[in-house]
Formats: structure tokens, sequence, C-alpha cells
């Protein structure tokens, strides 16, 4: 890194640290920042520092939300849950536009390779919800080995208590991320869900 003087040095760090951007995509980075002008590159800063300080998870489901209960939680049916890894699988989910349920953020999925077991991720959060007026719970995990696990692990959890529990359909390539599957594949894997 001692090629770029100190300041481009620094910004191409920084920008290394961001999923899939290597050496050569951080270098672009840093010059296309220092092409800018001061008030560009001044709303570049403050717009990562406004994300940090305006953005929460959810109580209720552990979405990003800007209050303490997203829009998904306040307004929506809350008799179906739909339980998925991440922030960005709520994003896939939605761009479908059919389901009108609510959902529940994991953080994480089982994984004893990478030291993560069921207490690491929300899942005493998800049983905490399941009350009188829950349904269905959809297991959303990707479609890999640590999500199907997981989700066989919460399903074990919740059945007892009478709740439907559910598997998205399979269609979705196996080892994939809900975040890149096409949304008609999505959206198939959805409607033709099946009782696990
Ligand atoms: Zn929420």
């Amino acid at each position: 890194m001692d090629v770029f003087i100190e300041p481009i040095g620094r910004l191409i760090n920084q920008f290394s640290k961001l999923p899939g951007v290597g050496k050569k995509t951080a270098q672009r980075y840093a010059y296309k920042i220092i092409g800018m002008s001061e008030a560009e590159a001044r709303q570049f800063a403050e717009s990562i520092l406004y994300c940090k300080q305006k953005v929460r998870y959810c109580k209720v489901c552990g979405n990003f939300t800007e209050n303490e209960v997203c829009d998904i939680c306040a307004r929506r049916d809350g008799s179906v849950i739909c339980v998925v890894k991440e922030p960005k699988d709520v994003i896939a989910m939605e761009k479908l536009h059919e389901f009108k349920g609510v959902y529940h953020v994991l953080h994480g999925v089982i994984s004893p390779m990478d030291g993560v077991g069921p207490n690491d991720i929300r899942i005493k959060e998800l049983l905490a919800r399941i009350d009188g007026g829950v349904k269905e719970v959809i297991m959303a995990t990707n479609p890999d080995v640590e999500g199907e696990a997981t989700a066989m692990y919460i399903a074990r959890l919740i059945k007892p208590l009478g709740v439907n529990v559910t598997r998205l359909a399979h269609g979705l390539p196996v080892g994939g991320e809900l975040e890149y599957a096409d949304e008609v594949t999505l959206s198939r894997a959805l409607s033709e869900r099946k009782s696990i």
C-alpha cells in the first residue's frame, strides 16, 4: 500500500473492508472520491454516519428500522411469520409483493463449523413471538446445509406449540442464497411451500 500517498492509502484500506471489494476496486473507488467536489464527498461521508446513527434493529423482528418497531411489524398480519437469515433476505421477499405477513430475522444460521450455535442467533426471540395468534411459520432460510439444518432445528421447537411450520419449496438453487434467486423462482418457492 506504500505506493500510495498516506491519505489515499488510508481510503483504499477502508473500501477494501467492504464485501466483494478487492484492492483494484478499492483503488478505483478512492480515485472517484478524490475526483468529487468537496460537497459531494461530504454528502458521501455523512450518509455513512447518518445510517449508523439512524438505523437500528426492530425490537420485534430484528430487521433494520428507524423506529423502535419497523413498519412491517407495526402494520401487517402477524399470524404468518417468515423466518430469514439476514435483513437482505427481507428485501428479496418484499420485492415479490406477495407475502403479506411479518418477518423474523435470525441474524445468522446454526453452523457448528463456524462456532455458531442455536443461542447465537435470534431463536429465543422467535419462540417468544409464538402465541395463540401465530398460525404459520415459514422457514425461508437459504437452501444450503446450514439453512436446512437451522430450519429443521427451529421446526422441531415450534411444531409442538401447535403452529404449522412450512419450508420454501425446492426449486431454489441448492446451496444458493435467497438474495440471488430470481423473483419467479422465489415466488414459486413461496407459493408451493410445504409443511415440515
Ligand atoms: Zn419488525
